[in-house]
């Protein structure tokens, strides 16, 4: 069973994890290298929890329990000593992963389950590098996590079935609707969403449809929520494009290839909403979104 959790990572997701963790009555530590991303993150918990606060959906007091269900970190061997399950949410970056899976596996107590929320590296290759593999398995979130109702679990080739039951088990107990799928390139969350958003983007590009038409015929034809490109500006279009690079490079197939426009925008730092523009242009505060001068 487990009762302690250290997510790493405080970004966008990290955040996001240590939320419903807390929220659900667990203890977290949440550890990350960089300080000032950690108090952002509390102003971001606190944030969100207030805002489920005024919808009526939990109390003062489950507010307040929860902020204080979590502690910071930032030493990862340090914040892992006492778990029983980490999930890992540090940035993209296989090299990276990799090395924070050799320092958690030296750190945390034997029987720790190491969990990952990487959106597209290898659940196999990450296990590789520990003496724990079969304790390895992908704990995927979608973001915005306290949102979210799903969790893609990904068994990698050596994870245990006991690890898979114990996620399942944990998943639901975050209220949140687990799946589990096998470990082959973007798993079935991105296998599936990367090359609609790649098509949708070499629509574009081949003057199909303007931004605003595409977007519509998915929204309006296909009752998507979001359109593809407007997802893509949110997921961030440098993220698109490294997913798209695991599956082209981990299928060897060319369907996969990324549009050269999305390369290009890449290139040119047009990464979405975080850099305040992508196929739209965003006003930091503002819900308010415009189609970008440059596809009008
Ligand atoms: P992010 O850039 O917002 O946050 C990453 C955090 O990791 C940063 O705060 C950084 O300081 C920290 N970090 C870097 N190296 C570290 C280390 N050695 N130890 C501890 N912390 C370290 O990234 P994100 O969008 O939150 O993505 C995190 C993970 O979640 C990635 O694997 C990503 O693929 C996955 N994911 C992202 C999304 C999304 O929509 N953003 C959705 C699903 C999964």
């Amino acid at each position: 069973m487990v009762q302690t959790v250290s997510v790493i990572g405080a970004g966008t997701m990290g955040n996001g994890i240590a939320h419903v963790f807390a929220q659900s009555g667990y203890p977290v530590t949440l550890i990350d290298v960089n300080a000032a991303q950690l108090d952002k993150a509390i102003q971001t918990i606190s944030k969100n929890l207030d805002r489920q606060l005024s919808k009526g959906s939990i109390t003062e007091e489950q507010k307040n329990a929860a902020l204080a269900n979590i502690t910071v970190n930032t030493d990862v061997a340090a914040g892992v000593k006492n778990a029983q399950l980490v999930v890992e949410a540090a940035t993209e970056n296989t090299e990276l992963k990799l090395k924070i899976f050799r320092q958690l596996d030296e750190a945390a107590p034997a029987g720790c389950i190491l969990s990952t929320n990487t959106s597209s590296i290898s659940i196999t290759k990450i296990a590789a590098v520990t003496k724990r593999p079969e304790l390895v398995i992908g704990m995927h979130f979608m973001n915005p996590v306290p949102v979210m109702k799903l969790v893609e679990i990904i068994n990698g080739y050596a994870t245990k079935k006991e690890v898979t039951d114990t996620i399942v088990e944990l998943s639901k107990n975050l209220g949140k609707v687990p799946c589990v799928v096998n470990d082959y390139p973007g798993f079935i969350a991105n296998r599936i969403l990367m090359p609609m958003i790649n098509e949708a983007i070499y629509s574009l590009y081949e003057g199909v449809a303007g931004v605003e038409e595409i977007d519509t015929v998915m929204k309006l034809g296909m009752a998507h929520p979001m359109g593809p490109l407007q997802l893509a500006d949110f997921i961030g279009l440098d993220v698109c494009l490294a997913i798209l690079k695991v599956l082209h490079d981990g299928f060897g197939n060319p369907k996969y290839a990324p549009c050269p426009l999305l390369v290009n925008m890449v290139t040119a730092g047009k990464l979405g909403v975080k850099a305040g523009e992508g196929f739209y242009v965003y006003t930091a505060g503002s819900k308010e979104m415009v189609v970008s001068e440059r596809f009008r």
